[in-house]
C-alpha cells in the first residue's frame, strides 16, 4: 500500500511508514493512494466465511505487499479474538455489537491490529517507540488494553480531567506496567492539540521515536472496515438494500465503512449520526463546514468539535461536496432526545443501549421516516452500556450487567500524573 497526505505536501509512503509517523510532517492524514475492489467471487461467498477470514481477505489485499499472508493471519487471529454479534431488534433494525473485546468498546478493533501490526515491525528492526494518545474515553483503554506488555513500546495516555466516566478513567488508569496516564486540566480538544503540537515538535521527534495511536493512524483504520462486511455478510440473503449508521466523533468508524464501500462492499447509504457536536451532520446538509469547540455531552467519546477523520471522510469521495452528500445522510440530536431513546428501546425490546448507540438509534429512526424502500439498517453499538451505567441506570431505573472483566478493573486504585494543557509542561514531561 502507498500512502499520500491529504494535505499533499509531501512525498507518498509505505504502510509501514504510515503506520510509525502516523501523521505526515504537512499535518495532513495519510491516505491509500488507490483502494482496491475485492472481487466478485469473495461477496459470492462471504456469508460461509469467519470474521477472521473476511478480515484477511480485506487485510491482504489492501497490505498484502508489505506483510506476508501467513503474518497477516497471525495479527488477525491474535487481535479479532472476540465475538461481534448481531442483533435484531425488528425487521428493519439491527445493532451490530462491537463491544465484545477487552475495553468493551469498538475501538479495541483498531488498537489491537494495530499494536500486533506495530510488534510485527518492531520485532523485523528491533526498535522502541512512544505512543501519545489523546482520549475523550474510549481510545485510551482500547489502547491501553491492546498494547498491555507490547516489547519496546511505551504508551503515554492524555484524557481530559472530569471529562469521562468513574469507570472509563478506571480503565485508563489502573493497568500499569507500560503504560503511563496523564490527566489534563482541559478538554479533549486540549489533549488532541498536545499530541498534535508533539509531533510537529523539531526537538522531541529527533530525540524520541514518537508514534501515534489514534483515531488518525492508517492502521486503526484498516480493521474498522471488517465489521461492515461481517454485517453485510450476516445479512446479504436477505437480499435488502443495506444502511449503516456509525455514532461519530472523529469519523474514524464511519471511514472504516466508506473504505470497505471502496473496496466494493455493497451499500446503499451511510449515516452520520452525532450528538450536538454537530459539525459534519452540519456540513452534510449545508456545504459548510465549520469546526467549533466541543460541547459536553452524555455520549461523551463523541464530544469532538473539530473532527480530525473529516479530510479523510471528503478525500474518499474526492472532495466533491455533492458526492459526500449523495452517499451519507447526516443527523444530530440532543441529549434529551438521546435519554428517550435508550428508554423507548429498553421498553420495547428489551434491549439497553449505552448513549452513543443511542444517537446511532435515533439516526436510523430518522432516516426510515424518509425510506420507502424495505432496507435493513445496522446500527453500530460502538461501546458497552455498563461503561456509561452513570447515564443509563437514571434513564431505565436498573443498572446494566456489568461484564466481570470491567467489575474487576474498577476494583483497582487510580494511578495518573496531572498535567496542564500548556506545551512547555507536557513537553518537560516527555523528555524526561
Ligand atoms: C470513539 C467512540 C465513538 C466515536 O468514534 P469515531 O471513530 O471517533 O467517530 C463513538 N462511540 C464510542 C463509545 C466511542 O468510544
Amino acid at each position: 500500500m502507498r500512502l499520500y497526505s491529504t494535505k499533499g505536501k509531501v512525498a507518498e509512503v509505505s504502510f509501514q511508514e504510515a503506520v510509525f509517523k502516523g501523521l505526515p510532517d504537512d499535518n495532513g492524514l495519510y491516505m491509500p493512494t488507490h483502494i482496491p475492489r475485492l472481487p466478485a467471487s469473495f461477496f459470492e461467498k462471504i456469508h460461509e466465511l469467519s470474521f477472521q477470514e473476511i478480515a484477511f481477505e480485506v487485510t491482504n489485499t489492501l497490505i498484502g505487499d508489505e506483510i506476508p499472508a501467513e503474518d497477516i493471519k497471525a495479527i488477525i487471529n491474535d487481535s479479532m479474538n472476540f465475538e461481534v454479534p448481531l442483533i435484531e431488534l425488528n425487521e428493519n433494525t439491527h445493532v451490530l455489537e462491537l463491544f465484545q473485546g477487552p475495553s468493551l468498546a469498538f475501538k479495541d478493533f483498531g488498537a489491537r491490529f494495530m499494536a500486533r501490526v506495530m510488534s510485527y515491525f518492531l520485532q523485523k528492526e528491533s526498535k522502541h517507540i512512544n505512543i501519545l494518545v489523546a482520549t475523550s474515553g474510549d481510545t485510551g483503554s482500547a489502547v491501553a488494553q491492546g498494547f498491555l506488555g507490547a516489547k519496546g513500546i511505551e504508551v503515554t495516555i492524555l484524557y481530559p480531567s472530569g471529562k469521562v466516566s468513574v469507570n472509563q478513567e478506571k480503565q485508563l488508569t489502573t493497568l500499569g506496567q507500560n503504560i503511563t496516564a496523564l490527566e489534563v486540566d482541559g478538554v479533549f480538544d486540549d489533549c488532541q492539540k498536545l499530541v498534535k503540537t508533539a509531533f510537529l515538535d523539531k526537538e522531541l521527534t529527533t530525540q524520541m521515536n514518537l508514534s501515534s495511536a489514534n483515531s488518525i493512524n492508517i492502521a486503526r483504520l484498516i480493521p474498522q472496515s471488517f465489521y461492515y462486511f461481517w454485517a453485510y455478510a450476516q445479512l446479504a440473503s436477505t437480499k435488502k438494500p443495506l444502511v449503516f449508521c456509525t455514532p461519530s466523533g472523529n469519523f474514524g468508524n464511519l471511514c472504516g465503512g466508506l473504505i470497505a464501500y471502496k473496496m466494493g462492499l455493497p451499500v446503499k447509504h451511510f449515516i452520520a449520526a452525532t450528538n450536538a457536536n454537530d459539525i459534519v451532520p452540519e456540513y452534510i446538509n449545508s456545504g459548510t463546514f465549520n469546526a467549533k469547540a466541543s460541547v459536553p455531552t452524555i455520549s461523551n467519546a463523541m464530544d469532538v468539535g473539530n473532527p480530525s477523520n473529516f479530510p479523510r471522510m471528503v478525500a474518499l469521495f474526492g472532495n466533491e461536496y455533492e458526492e459526500v452528500k449523495q452517499m451519507i445522510a447526516g443527523f444530530a440530536f440532543d441529549d434529551e432526545e438521546t435519554k428517550l431513546a435508550i428508554t423507548e428501546v429498553y421498553h420495547d425490546y428489551d434491549y439497553v443501549l449505552c448513549p452513543h448507540t443511542a444517537v446511532g438509534y435515533l439516526g436510523v429512526q430518522a432516516y426510515l421516516r424518509e425510506e420507502k424502500e424495505d432496507i435493513n439498517t445496522v446500527v453500530l453499538a460502538t461501546a458497552h452500556p455498563s461503561k456509561f451505567s452513570d447515564v443509563v441506570e437514571p434513564v431505565i431505573g436498573v443498572a446494566p450487567e456489568m461484564p466481570t472483566s470491567l467489575q474487576e478493573i474498577i476494583k483497582k486504585e487510580k494511578v495518573a500524573i496531572k498535567m496542564s494543557t500548556n506545551f512547555e509542561d507536557f513537553k518537560a514531561f516527555l523528555l524526561k
